[in-house]
């Protein structure tokens, strides 16, 4: 794929790619679906069709899973020392690396993020993370025990702990960071030495699918990385139920979380999950206002608020409330919403017209029940799935807009009095994947990261992700952790083995 080329060339290739219908990728080929099926997807800042992509069901899952356990009980993949795996997946990032610009671009082009962001954070942090999980892999070590078997004696045993993969994993993933989802999911399991069957999300199909010529051109081996494209109710409910399938790692709503988890009980294969949430963001008066109001504004409003762990309910202590809730509101008046291709565009359109209609509706539900938007709370003109940043206000803890995941840009803003009060109504909802507290005062901040029930805490910022940092959620927010060493975790089993010397 070479490096340094224009930006016509970047479009001409990225053209290329769009314009035949994509094909999936089992045991090393590009392939039509068994049932010949394509399904389309949309740009979503036009509603036109941007690609035609190869529709995958139950039978395609069939043999994807076939080749993934041909891969890992016998191909090549099976005899590579950990070395020779970790050189892969670093290729792997470096090759991200140089194709930087077409990964943005049809990031763009399918879900609709802002062109400079998926060129800022979703393609670096995806090679990242390779290059991170690629140090990994000749790393993941067993311990010795010393045993005193008390009724043998006499007896003397080594034992040791070898860390071993899983083996043939299924991984299901959402559409509001496509590449960067695949790459949180693939580096930790190539890493361990497992083999892939991804499903990415059917509105976003495309970067994941051109991450597989990259996976091909890296040189794994066959089988090892499968790509099925299709819709979540036949191929990835039968990736979920499949009795060859060891493990399903899923990332998407909680609603459907709770469908996988039913799904694998046919084998038990193992479950993890990475599901919704519904964030508090804390600001204290003792706060760096003005840091905590952009960063409280970019909690919500970044990635179109359809990010997991947005920061969707904002509490600040009562005195400094209106002061932060109309930097908050004077923030979203500033974002200028568009296509994600425009230069001076900082929010996107949503990414489908479900979506729109879903945020709307919450919307319309929130001020019914009497929330009033300080700014925002309609979709924007007639054009496709755009809608206005919205901040709401007057809200009851137990209103919908409150308990329930938006995913769009839409933040419940609310006072509180005290430390105790806090904690107990930002605890009050089923998830718990993230917190944000804004504070000059460090023993506060700490007291309180502690009373969050949330698996991951950000003091005095908000959305930083890094690939040593574990990331997941307690509660409904899933099973589990993304990112770090604990992934690894996840994607390799522990066996004993005991010998008598
Ligand atoms: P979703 O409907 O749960 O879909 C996620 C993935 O699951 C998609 O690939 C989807 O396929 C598939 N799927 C749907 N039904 C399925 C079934 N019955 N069996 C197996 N797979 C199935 O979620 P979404 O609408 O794409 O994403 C938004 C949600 O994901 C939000 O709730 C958000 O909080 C959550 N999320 C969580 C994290 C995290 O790290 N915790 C990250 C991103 C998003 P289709 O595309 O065909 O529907
Ligand atoms: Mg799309």
């Amino acid at each position: 794929m070479g490096t340094a080329i224009s930006p016509n060339q970047i479009d001409a290739r990225v053209s290329d790619f769009i314009e035949k219908p994509r094909k999936m990728l089992i045991d090393g080929k590009w392939v039509n679906s068994v049932s010949g099926k394509t399904f389309p997807t949309y740009n979503p800042a036009t509603g036109e069709v941007l690609a035609q992509i190869a529709e995958g069901d139950k039978q395609d899952v069939d043999i994807a899973v076939k080749a993934a356990r041909k891969a890992f009980e016998s191909g090549p993949w099976s005899k590579m020392s950990a070395t020779q795996r970790s050189k892969l997946i670093w290729k792997l990032g470096d090759l991200l690396e140089q194709n930087v610009e077409q990964f943005a671009l049809l990031e763009t082009l399918d879900n609709g993020k802002p062109l400079a962001v998926a060129r800022a954070a979703d393609v670096p942090l995806a090679a990242d993370l390779f290059r991170y999980m690629a140090g990994w892999a000749n790393k993941l070590e067993g311990t010795t025990i010393p045993l005193s078997v008390p009724y043998t004696p006499k007896a003397k045993y080594l034992a040791y702990t070898l860390r071993e993969p899983v083996g043939v994993i299924a991984q299901i993933i959402p559409w509001n960071f496509p590449l960067l989802m695949a790459a949180w999911k693939l580096g930790p399991a190539l890493a361990a030495g497992n083999t892939i069957i991804l499903k990415p999300a059917e509105q976003t199909p495309l970067t994941a699918l051109l991450l597989g010529e990259l996976i091909m051109e890296a040189g794994f081996p066959d089988g090892v990385v499968n790509i099925v494209p299709g819709y979540g109710e036949t191929a990835g409910a039968a990736l979920a139920a499949h009795d060859d399938v060891d493990k399903v790692a899923f990332t998407g709503s909680t609603e459907v979380g709770k469908l996988i988890v039913h799904a694998a009980t046919g084998n038990l294969k193992k479950v993890t999950l990475e599901l919704g949430g519904k964030s508090p963001n804390v600001v204290f008066k003792d706060a760096d206002l003005d840091s905590a109001i952009a960063g409280s504004a970019s909690a919500i409003f970044f990635n179109q608020g359809q990010t997991c762990c947005a920061g969707s309910r904002l509490f600040v202590e009562r005195s400094a409330f209106d002061q932060v809730v109309e930097g908050v509101s004077a923030q979203a008046k500033k974002i200028k919403v568009g296509s994600g291709l425009e230069a001076d565009t900082t929010m996107g359109p949503l990414v489908s017209d479900e979506q729109l209609r879903r945020v709307v509706k919450y919307m319309d539900i929130g001020m019914a029940e009497g929330a009033r938007a300080m700014t925002g709370g309609k979709k924007i003109g007639e054009k496709v799935y755009f809608v206005e940043p919205t901040v709401l206000v007057d809200t009851k803890d137990d209103m919908k807009v409150v308990q329930e995941e938006i995913f769009g840009p839409v933040v419940v803003a609310t006072p509180f009095d005290t430390p105790e009060e806090l904690a107990s109504r930002a605890n009050n909802t089923v998830y718990g994947l993230a917190a944000g507290i804004w504070t000059k005062d460090l023993s506060k901040a700490h007291r309180t990261a502690a009373a969050l029930r949330a698996g991951t805490v950000w003091i005095n910022c908000f959305n930083i992700f890094d690939a040593a940092l574990p990331f997941g959620g307690y509660k409904q927010s899933g099973w589990g952790r993304e990112m770090g060493k604990d992934v690894l975790e996840l994607y390799t089993q522990t066996k004993a083995v005991c010998t008598r010397i």
